[in-house]
């Protein structure tokens, strides 16, 4: 079984500190360019790289970020 991980990220939640982005070892987190109601720029995932290490899960301070895993079907492709 093959996964992909990606993630929920609650946008208004997000205080915009950055730990998740200074943590994260594969450089796939950053910064929204708009602002969200507290006045903060929320952090968004980029590109398909995420590992699933949960260390920004963990890490952040405001508890806004969940960690999403699909499952990969494999069976649909030729054999
Ligand atoms: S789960 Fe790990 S690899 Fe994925 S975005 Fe968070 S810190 Fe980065
Ligand atoms: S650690 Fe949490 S609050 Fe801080 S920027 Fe990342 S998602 Fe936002």
């Amino acid at each position: 079984m093959k996964y992909r991980y990606t993630l929920n990220i609650d946008k208004e939640r997000c205080k915009g500190c950055g730990i998740c982005i200074s943590l994260c070892p594969r450089d796939v987190l950053e910064f929204e360019e708009y602002l969200n109601e507290g006045g903060n720029h929320p952090v968004r995932l980029t590109g398909n790289e995420c590992i699933g290490c949960r260390a920004c899960v963990i890490m952040c301070p405001d508890i806004a970020i969940e960690l999403v895993r699909e499952d990969i079907n494999e069976s649909t492709y030729a054999r």
